[in-house]
């Protein structure tokens, strides 16, 4: 089991609010990805979970129990820091054993579970170095290790591979994501990596200035954000952001001097002000002769054209926004043309300007 349960969490500081009224539930099983941007409050929302720090107010319970007032050690939660936090006079076996001596569990039976542990996470064979002679990713998997002998009821993980070049940080996803399906434990992931998040969670909670913005599958929040700071947030480049007047005469939406027809657009308001919301792949080049009608068409100029390898993306402008675009490579596009932009009707979303909460 490993179900965590946030009430109403909440953490000041003097007068900044950190953490503001976070509800959360964590099922037993998930991947939970804390993620925002930095200052979001990821960290102290994790280091509530564990124990660390005490909220001002709300309540923390895991599998029913409230352990808002338990110190960490009563908790039953495995903590894997950014900083691996190993202990540098120790061996590799005796790092990932730490936890069973601290309980004085008998030497057999530490042996035994290093040894387990140690299969899991492919580390059998360095067991006898010291930290210091084992390269970062190696590192990562003994502080996990050390967590995962334990068996706690979740891991509650700081940004563990922020440490880790590139490449490693790549094979490590690989590696944590196999890992959590292989154990079917509970993590909570801090992050403020969108990739990260999008390939090991299997929810993301989106986190702006301490509040929660959206909980849901990657899948969710990248295809139905509930919101400007979400749409804006994922995806590289993130989604296309136009100042935007609805009508709702025949579901008309005005861009920049441009009609388009966004579909299922009832609004309450003859006229409301919207920011309308396209990703980067959903639009397509059209014939500059093209007429709007069948389908949304904005017309703009390149600035520029960016080369990602097997695709490209292009900076256009128009009204004085700008749109990108990516396609497969090359797009054929050169700095100073006009083009004209189709969009797909099924993936133009509409926000209400003032509050930023999406309508469509
Ligand atoms: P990052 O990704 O940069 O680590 P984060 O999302 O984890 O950021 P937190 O570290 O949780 O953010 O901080 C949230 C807010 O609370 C920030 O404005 C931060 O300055 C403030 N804060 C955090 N810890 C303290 C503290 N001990 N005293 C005062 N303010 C704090």
């Amino acid at each position: 089991m490993g179900r965590i349960h946030l009430e109403e969490l909440t953490r000041r500081f003097g007068g900044t609010t950190a953490v503001d009224r976070v509800d959360l539930e964590i099922g037993d099983g998930d991947f939970l990805a804390l993620l925002g941007p930095s200052g979001c409050g990821k960290t102290t929302l994790l280091r509530m979970i564990a124990g660390l720090l005490p909220p001002s107010a709300g309540r923390v319970v895991v599998d029913g129990e409230d352990v808002t007032h338990l110190p960490p050690k009563r908790r039953d939660l495995a903590m894997v820091f950014q900083s691996y936090a190993l202990y540098p006079h120790l061996s590799v076996a005796s790092n990932i054993g730490f936890p069973l001596r601290v309980r004085r569990r008998p030497k057999a039976e530490i042996r035994q579970r290093v040894a387990e542990v140690a299969a899991q996470l492919d580390l059998s064979a360095l067991l006898r170095r010291r930290p210091k002679e084992l390269s970062g990713g190696q590192r990562q998997r003994v502080a996990l290790g050390r967590a995962l002998v334990r068996e706690p009821k979740a891991f509650l993980m700081d940004e563990p591979l922020s440490n880790l070049d590139a490449k490693l940080r790549t094979a490590t996803r690989t590696e944590l994501a196999a890992l959590h399906r292989g154990l079917g434990s509970t993590f909570v992931y801090v992050t403020h990596d969108q990739v990260e998040a999008m390939t090991m969670a299997t929810r993301i909670a989106l986190l702006n200035g301490g509040r929660l913005e959206q909980v849901g599958t990657p899948a969710d929040v990248y295809d139905e954000p509930a919101s400007v700071f979400v749409a804006g947030f994922l995806g590289a480049p993130p989604m296309n952001l136009l100042p935007a007047l609805a009508r709702t005469v025949h579901g008309r939406v005005r861009v920049v001097g441009e009609h388009l027809d966004v579909p299922l657009w009832t609004g309450e308001t003859p006229e409301q002000e919207v920011v309308l919301g396209i990703r980067p792949e959903h639009l397509k080049l059209a014939p500059l002769t093209e007429e709007p009608g069948d389908r949304p068409l904005l017309r703009a100029t390149v600035t520029a054209v960016e080369n990602l390898g097997s695709e490209e993306v292009a900076i256009c402008e128009l009204g004085g926004a700008t749109v990108a675009v990516r396609g497969p490579r090359p797009l054929g596009l050169t700095p100073g043309e006009n083009v004209a932009l189709a969009a797909d009707p099924a993936h133009v979303h509409l926000f209400d300007a003032p509050t930023g909460r999406r309508l469509v």
